[in-house]
């Protein structure tokens, strides 16, 4: 059990997990700050920032794993509670939340509040994912509204859905995993990756779209020119 879980565990509560995975290529202040405020709103012990090696619903990255995962790092420097996690980078073939969630409800145990959260663009797309329902068997989901990609949920959507929304962040952590919430953090911003590839791709500032040492770093190793 980590650090975290162990506090947690004796303060008498179970601990607080959360996993935002992502591309990250290259993390930006979207992931950031929505990372920092969904820690504060659901009072997570940590949240794991995870890279994927290969998604499995989109083509391949623009830069390798290993390269996204330092620029992650540097990104999230001394913030409290936020952890770059590189677990999926050893792992051969696509890179499953569902396997991840396996394993992180491995080391945090079963009384674990265990959250995957994910901005409303992913969540759109949730019922194509591998085992879709394992997730709600292995965790809760909280959906982040993000500008520009209203929820507009799919038939099978709705049916993976069914019953599992709660009001609050209160209601969501009395159970370790099986429920839905819907959150609109107070500081929603429209940044993507996509924007950030393309402007660095043109010679374009992304001043105060990422973190500066982000922004350094991709332009010292030549990255998305
Ligand atoms: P791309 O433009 O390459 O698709 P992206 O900016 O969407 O990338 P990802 O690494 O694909 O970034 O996102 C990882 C997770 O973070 C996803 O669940 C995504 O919905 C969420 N996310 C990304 N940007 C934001 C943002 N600005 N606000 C809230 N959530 C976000």
């Amino acid at each position: 059990m980590s650090e975290a879980a162990d506090r947690a565990t004796s303060a008498g509560e179970a601990p607080r997990i959360g996993m935002l995975g992502g591309t990250f290529d290259p993390v930006h202040l979207g992931h950031l700050r929505s990372a920092v405020e969904l820690h504060e709103a659901l009072a997570l012990d940590r949240l794991h920032m995870i890279p994927a090696p290969q998604p499995p619903l989109r083509g391949r990255p623009q830069v390798a794993a290993e390269e996204r995962l330092a620029l992650l790092e540097a990104g999230i420097g001394d913030t409290p509670g936020l952890y770059a996690d590189d677990r999926e980078l050893s792992r051969t073939g696509p890179s499953y939340s569902a396997d991840t969630l396996a394993e992180l409800r491995d080391e945090y145990g079963a009384s674990a509040r265990l959250v995957m959260a994910l901005g409303e663009d992913a969540f759109s797309r949730l019922a194509d994912w591998h085992a879709p329902e394992r997730l709600f068997e292995l965790a809760h989901i909280v959906v982040m509204a993000r500008p520009g990609h209203a929820l507009k949920p799919s038939a099978r959507l709705e049916e993976l859905i069914g019953h599992r929304e709660v009001a609050d962040a209160q209601a969501l952590m009395r159970s370790p995993r099986g429920g839905l919430l819907r959150l609109t953090l107070p500081s929603r911003m429209a940044i993507s990756a996509t924007a950030i590839r393309n402007r660095l791709q043109q010679g374009q500032s992304v001043r105060y779209l990422l973190p500066a040492a982000v922004e350094r770093a991709a332009v010292a190793r030549r990255l998305y020119r």
